[in-house]
């Protein structure tokens, strides 16, 4: 019993097919640079690495392609469901659906609050309802798992029309990861589920923190759109937003222009001038590059000034979730954000923290309350998870 995954991008299409009763990856890959004519379809099955040229391919073109590999790969009559990330589902869902026309209707009309992302999304969920008609399809929103923030979380200090007439509210992304890593750490600290108090910190190319208090977001580090919350790999985070008005007139260009800026040339790039990439900002660090060093400050920094702000709305603090390529792997960022931390009660252990916790149930502080803890995260596997559910009562 396997779900396909997907994950459409603007120039890219992700899938995996995972058996979600084994957490099985049977293959996972990538149809990128679409559109190129150097466009190509990449994955890895038991391990072993393949790739075919798909020279010129769109989505559908590219998801074709995808159906006729899991073909060969004799993958197909396992299928019992599709699961699709869909990134912004705005206010409409607080859950995993199953795909219907009126859910197709609303991921349309939240195009406003995601127009880099919903649209591609959407491309994936009719090529693969024309590609598997037989088999139920599922939305899984990364803005769900926060529809539970309290309007106190939610709302912005601003002109209330805002919000009701164009939807200006924080909704939170990640969702997916924040809520996978949340159960996961449960088990791995033995907290109860009807009681603990959580921050889960997502730190890849994008990043955000989330306050997870019994089981539900209480509040998160990203807003309206992912440009909210702490520093990221090309992207700002939060600055003042006067800065766009200043910049903009003293460079004369417009403020989308500016707002491409804070997305895509901000960040760890922006300030080290060199990489938005964790490992060669450390290495730099470590070279005696000097802004390298200041954005790997300025990153543990903004990072640990979130984390103790979400120790807000939680009242208390039980554990500290690292997750995310940076999270699952930089002793370092690590290290500094908790030594910040120490105030909390956070002692790093130098030694599972050089382990990643591996041997100590994911633990990288002193065995005490409260601790930080690294736990892999699986987005893959859990939309696969909330398909086969959906598909089963279906
Ligand atoms: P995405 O958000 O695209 O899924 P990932 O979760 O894979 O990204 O995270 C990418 C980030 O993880 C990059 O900044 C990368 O440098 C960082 N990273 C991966 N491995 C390490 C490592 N060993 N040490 C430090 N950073 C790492």
């Amino acid at each position: 019993m396997d779900v396909l995954v997907l994950n459409c991008g603007s120039s890219s299409a992700k899938f995996a097919v995972i058996d979600p009763a084994t957490s099985k990856e049977e293959v996972s890959g990538i149809a990128q640079r679409l559109g190129s004519p150097d466009a190509s379809l990449d994955w890895k099955r038991n391990g072993e690495k393949a790739s075919r040229p798909i020279p010129g391919a769109g989505h559908e073109a590219a998801l074709r392609a995808v159906g006729e590999l899991l073909n060969q790969l004799g993958l197909t009559e396992e299928l019992v469901g599709i699961g699709h990330r869909v990134v912004h589902g705005g206010s409409k869902f607080s859950g995993s659906m199953a795909i219907t026309p009126e859910v197709i209707a609303k991921v349309e009309e939240c195009i406003p609050l995601g127009p880099l992302h919903n649209p591609p999304n959407l491309v994936g969920i009719r090529i693969a309802q024309e590609l598997f008609p037989e088999l139920p399809q599922v939305g899984v929103f990364d803005t769900a798992f926060h529809q539970t923030m309290p309007p106190v979380a939610y709302t912005y200090p601003v002109p209330h029309e805002w919000l009701e007439t164009h939807g200006v509210r924080r909704y939170g992304f990640h969702g997916t990861s924040h809520r996978f890593v949340a159960k996961q750490a449960l088990q791995l600290t033995g907290l109860s589920p009807e009681n603990h108090r959580l921050v889960t910190a997502h730190l890849g190319n994008g990043c955000s923190c989330a306050a997870v208090r019994d089981g539900k977001s209480v509040d998160t580090t990203m807003g309206l759109t992912p440009l909210e919350g702490v520093m990221m790999g090309t992207r700002s985070g939060s600055i003042d937003p006067a800065i766009i008005g200043h910049i903009s007139g003293a460079l004369n260009k417009p403020a989308d222009q500016i707002l491409d800026a804070l997305n895509k040339k901000a960040g760890l790039l922006g300030v080290s001038g060199l990489s938005n990439d964790m490992r060669t900002i450390e290495d730099a660090a470590a070279g005696g590059h000097e802004r390298a060093r200041l954005a790997f400050d300025l990153f543990c920094y903004i990072l640990a000034k979130a984390i103790a702000a979400l120790v807000v709305p939680l009242g208390r603090l039980d554990a500290l979730v690292f997750t995310g390529g940076i999270g699952e792997n930089s002793v370092a960022v690590r290290e500094r954000t908790v030594a910040h931390l120490g105030f909390l009660g956070l002692t790093i252990d130098p030694q599972a923290n050089a382990t990643h916790g591996r041997s100590q149930h994911g633990r990288v502080t002193e065995e005490m309350r409260p601790q930080a803890l690294v736990v892999p995260t699986n987005e893959e596997l859990m939309i696969a998870l909330d398909t086969a559910e959906i598909a089963r009562r279906s």
